[in-house]
């Protein structure tokens, strides 16, 4: 016979999932209604509005995917892309190498421009890249989780208008504690997810099309080729006719309209300041006890830190100490960067000055044994 559900509560600093406010907990737990219950779409549409503004955007196309981050990733890349369509994807880390898998898989001609995992694109590298191979799509992941780098999007929707592609913005892990202006930056289709700065639990994943990418869309030779990321569907659920496509995660739904009005009630810039304070203050108790960091400050994100195992240490040992002795998660290194370095994740709710003092001193008795 199985004993009743017993979870450790632990402080989740890795990358990803992040502690939900115990405020999104509890959302989460209001019954059930059905999902075209009128309380449940006045729920969607304010899921839209927010949404918006978290992103910074006015597209009418934005809505949450049902799925985790990846499944609105596949639907940005499934909408959009037609046999043959060259699709240039920046790689720099482990998830521009999902991208490219993903891209393929819908008959791309896919392209890459490559940098060391921890280094960004400069414009004049994209500007090249995009001379050389005329894409359709420029795909680039604003923060790169295996590598702890932001690459910044000032200028490059200009520099996809002038070659007439669209760009395409992962925002996983910046979403929520990265300054993002997507209308400002002409970003046409951004993906996200729900458990890193937005601090709900995974499962509903922040997706948004710009109207020049819904033209593409609507100028396709063929059907969208996955049927649950449809957007021509999709958007009949979340638009005025509100068509049945399947069958919501109707608490989660509530779990991610709580989290995100708690941000709107924070204030995006706000909670955008709140990380970069709190991440600053992680930098300097790492260096402190003497760690280093992978990525160059500029270019660090304020949500998640690579930080380089020293040299002799077994970094799964470490980690596993801190996870068991003090109920703290770390990541360590994926990809590349496996066994090289741990990541620390300080996102949404977790982002306080506690948390990081809490892993400061776990790492401080860890390490000293
Ligand atoms: N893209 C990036 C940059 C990520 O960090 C992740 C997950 O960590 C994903 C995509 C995929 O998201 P998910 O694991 O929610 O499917």
């Amino acid at each position: 016979q199985l004993a009743p559900l017993k979870i450790p509560t632990r402080l989740l600093l890795g990358p990803g999932p992040s502690n939900a406010h115990p405020a999104v907990l509890q959302a989460m737990n209001t019954p059930p209604v059905g999902h075209l219950d009128p309380a449940f779409l006045g729920l969607m549409d304010e899921i839209q509005t927010l949404l918006r503004y978290v992103w910074q955007t006015e597209n009418p196309l934005t809505i949450a995917v049902s799925g985790t981050g990846t499944a609105a990733m596949e639907a940005t890349i499934a909408n959009v892309t037609e046999p043959g369509d060259v699709v240039l994807v920046g790689v720099n880390g482990y998830f521009g190498n999902r991208l490219v898998d993903m891209a393929g898989r819908y008959g791309a001609d896919v392209r890459t421009i490559t940098k060391p995992w921890g280094q960004v694109f400069a414009l004049d590298e994209l500007r090249t890249a995009l001379e050389t191979h005329r894409p359709a799509i420029l795909a680039l992941v604003n923060a790169e989780t295996s590598t702890g780098a932001r690459q910044p999007l000032e200028g490059v929707g200009d520099l996809c208008r002038e070659f007439d592609c669209l760009l395409l913005v992962d925002t996983v892990t910046s979403l929520g504690g990265v300054p993002l202006f997507l209308d400002e930056w002409k970003v046409d289709l951004a993906y996200s997810c729900s458990q890193k700065g937005l601090g709900c639990p995974p499962g509903a994943s922040p997706f948004t099309m710009s109207p020049r990418a819904v033209e593409k869309m609507q100028q396709r030779r063929t059907k969208v080729a996955n049927w649950y990321l449809d957007m021509t569907l999709l958007s009949k659920y979340w638009g005025q006719e509100r068509t049945y496509h399947h069958t919501a995660p109707i608490n989660l739904y509530y779990a991610l309209r709580e989290a995100l009005r708690l941000i709107a009630e924070e204030g995006i810039e706000n909670c955008w300041m709140r990380h970069q304070k709190n991440v600053e203050y992680l930098w300097e108790g790492l260096e402190d006890l003497g760690l280093t960091m992978h990525v160059e400050r500029e270019f660090r994100l304020p949500t998640l830190t690579t930080v380089c195992i020293p040299e002799g240490l077994d970094g799964k040992v470490i980690a596993r100490q801190v996870l068991m002795e003090h109920n703290i998660e770390i990541g360590g290194g994926l990809g590349e960067l496996a066994g090289k370095v741990w990541r620390v994740g300080l996102m949404g709710f977790n982002s306080r000055p506690e948390s990081v003092d809490r892993l400061l001193e776990a790492l401080r008795q860890v390490l000293a044994k």
